[in-house]
C-alpha cells in the first residue's frame, strides 16, 4: 500500500462530484467518465509502481483535463476525412471518387426515409432494387439489361459463376491479371467454379489460339482490359468484335472485365482514351462489367450490361442475393448517372471529372500562392518551391498514363544521411493534423500534390497545429 501513500489521488466519487466534472458528465455521460476516471487512476498507480511517475498529489482539476482528453479521443470517430495530395485521384486506399451534390443528397434522402427499394409504386406489388437504375442504365450503355452488385470483383465474380460453372473460360496468357487486394482473375475463376483455359503468351494472342481452345468443354470466353498494366512492344491483340464473331460461332458469350468502364469517350476532355461500356457492346461483348467508383465517379459498385437472356440467368444466381448493394448506393449511383445525361456539364459537375481535368497552370498558380505560408511554417531547416510534377488517374485506370500537375515541393536541407528521417518525421507530423494530410516522399522530397486541394481555408487553418 506504499503507492497510494506516494499517489494521493482523490476517490472516484469525490471527483464525480468535482465542479469541474459536471460539464464532463453532461458531455459524455456518467458510465463513460466514470470509466475514463478509472483507467486514468489506474494507469497512474501504475506508473508509480513502474517508477515512471514521482508527483504525489494531482489536483481534480488536472485529473478532469487529463480524462477529457482520453473521452475526446475515444469519441473521435475511426473514420476520418483526410486531404489526399498523393497526386492518385482514385486512390483505392483513400476511398476512391468523390461523390457529387446531387449524390449526397440522394444518399441522404435515402438513409432518413423509407423508400421504393423493392417496390414498384406503379402497380403496388414488389419490385427489383436494379429497376431503380436499369432505364438509366441502359439509356447510357445502350444494353439490354442491367443489374448492379457491391462491386466489379463481385460483377466478374458473379458472372463467371452463373455462365460458366463447371465449365472451361477461354481466357488470353495476357489478361490473366492480378487487380490488386487479392483480387488474381486465375483465383476468382476457380472460386466462380471456371475451369481457366489458357490461351496465347503474354504478348501476343491470336484469334486462333481461342479456335484451337473451344471444345465441348467450353463455357465462356473472357476478356479483361488490362487496366493496371500495359503491354507494348512485340504484341498482338484479338480486336472485341472478331472475338466476339468467333464467340458466337460456337454458341458461347463473350464476357468482357472493363475494369473502370467509362461511360462516355474521355479524349473530349483531354484525358487518355479508356475503352467505353457502349463501344464494348456495340463491339458484341455479351455481357460488361465495370465498376462503379473509378472512372464512373460514382459509389461502390459492380455494374454488369448486357443480353437480356444472360443478365436474368446472372440475377437468378443465389449468389446474387450475397453481392447486392445496399440502398445508399443505388440512390448515389442513380444520382451520379444523371449527370450523364448532360455530358456537356459533366466536368463541372461530377467531382473526380472535374479534378481529373483541372489545368495544370490553375494548380501551379495554387500551389504558388501556398508557398509563401508553408515556406514560413517550416521555417530554416526546409526549402519549399511550387514545382510541376506528374500525377495518376488511380484506382488502376491508366496506370502508364501521367496527368500533369503541380505540387509543393519540400526538401530537408539536412545532411545525406539525416533526410530520410526527416522527410518521414514531416510526413508523420502533417498526418496527426486534424484533417490528415497525405502527400508522397519522392527524390529526397516530400511532394504534396495540390490538384485535389479544393477546400484551401481549411487546410491553412490547421497547419499553425503541425509540430515538428
Ligand atoms: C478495378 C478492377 C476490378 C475490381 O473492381 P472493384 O470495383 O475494385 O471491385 C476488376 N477488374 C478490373 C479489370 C479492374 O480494373
Amino acid at each position: 500500500m506504499s503507492v497510494s501513500v506516494a499517489l494521493r489521488l482523490p476517490s472516484i466519487d469525490s471527483l464525480l462530484r468535482h465542479p469541474a466534472c459536471q460539464p464532463l458528465a453532461e458531455r459524455y455521460g456518467r458510465e463513460a467518465l466514470l470509466t475514463g476516471f478509472r483507467q486514468l487512476l489506474d494507469d497512474l498507480r501504475e506508473a508509480v509502481v513502474a517508477g515512471q511517475l514521482t508527483a504525489v498529489e494531482i489536483s481534480p482539476e488536472a485529473l478532469a483535463g487529463r480524462v477529457t482528453e482520453r473521452l475526446a479521443l475515444k469519441q473521435r470517430s475511426q473514420v476520418r476525412r483526410v486531404f489526399n495530395l498523393t497526386g492518385t485521384v482514385l486512390h483505392t486506399n483513400l476511398g476512391r471518387a468523390l461523390l457529387p451534390e446531387e449524390a449526397i443528397d440522394a444518399v441522404q434522402l435515402a438513409a432518413r426515409y423509407p423508400l421504393n427499394l423493392e417496390f414498384d409504386l406503379a402497380s403496388g406489388k414488389r419490385g427489383d432494387r436494379d429497376d431503380l437504375i436499369e432505364g438509366l442504365i441502359r439509356e447510357l450503355t445502350g444494353a439490354e439489361a442491367v443489374t448492379v452488385v457491391n462491386n466489379n470483383a463481385a460483377a466478374v465474380l458473379l458472372t463467371l459463376n452463373s455462365l460458366g460453372a463447371r465449365k472451361e473460360g477461354i481466357i488470353s496468357r495476357g489478361e490473366l491479371i492480378e487487380i490488386g487486394g487479392a483480387f488474381r482473375i486465375p483465383d476468382i475463376m476457380s472460386r466462380a467454379g471456371v475451369r481457366l483455359h489458357e490461351v496465347g503468351t503474354t504478348n501476343r494472342t491470336h484469334a486462333r489460339d481461342y479456335e484451337a481452345a473451344i471444345s465441348p468443354r467450353s463455357g465462356l470466353i473472357m476478356r479483361v482490359h488490362a487496366s493496371n498494366y500495359s503491354i507494348e512492344g512485340f504484341t498482338a491483340r484479338v480486336p472485341t468484335s472478331e472475338l466476339a464473331a468467333l464467340a458466337h460461332r460456337h454458341d458461347l458469350p463473350l464476357l468482357e472485365d472493363l475494369g473502370s468502364g467509362s461511360l462516355l469517350d474521355l479524349t473530349r476532355w483531354g484525358l487518355p482514351a479508356e475503352p467505353t461500356v457502349r463501344q464494348a457492346l456495340l463491339d458484341g461483348a455479351d455481357i460488361v462489367t465495370f465498376s462503379g467508383d473509378k472512372l464512373l465517379g460514382g459509389p461502390q459498385a459492380g455494374v454488369i450490361v448486357g443480353r437480356k437472356d444472360l443478365i436474368a440467368k446472372i440475377k437468378k444466381n443465389p449468389l446474387k442475393r450475397a453481392l447486392r448493394v445496399d440502398k445508399l448506393t443505388l440512390a448515389a449511383l442513380e444520382a451520379v448517372l444523371g449527370l450523364y445525361r448532360d455530358p456537356d456539364r459533366l466536368a463541372e459537375r461530377l467531382p473526380s471529372l472535374r479534378l481529373l481535368t483541372r489545368p495544370q497552370a490553375d494548380i501551379l498558380a495554387q500551389a504558388e500562392r501556398l508557398q509563401p505560408a508553408l515556406a514560413e511554417l517550416l521555417g530554416e531547416g526546409w526549402i519549399v518551391t511550387a514545382q510541376p510534377a506528374l500525377g495518376m488517374i488511380g484506382s488502376g485506370s491508366q496506370p502508364v498514363a501521367r496527368l500533369p500537375s503541380a505540387a509543393l515541393c519540400l526538401r530537408p536541407q539536412v545532411s545525406k544521411r539525416l533526410r530520410g528521417r526527416c522527410l518521414l518525421n514531416l510526413e508523420a507530423a502533417l498526418r496527426a493534423l486534424p484533417i490528415p494530410v497525405l502527400g508522397r516522399i519522392d527524390d529526397d522530397a516530400l511532394w504534396l500534390d495540390l490538384r485535389q486541394l479544393d477546400d484551401e481555408p481549411a487546410w491553412l487553418a490547421q497547419l499553425g497545429q503541425l509540430q515538428t
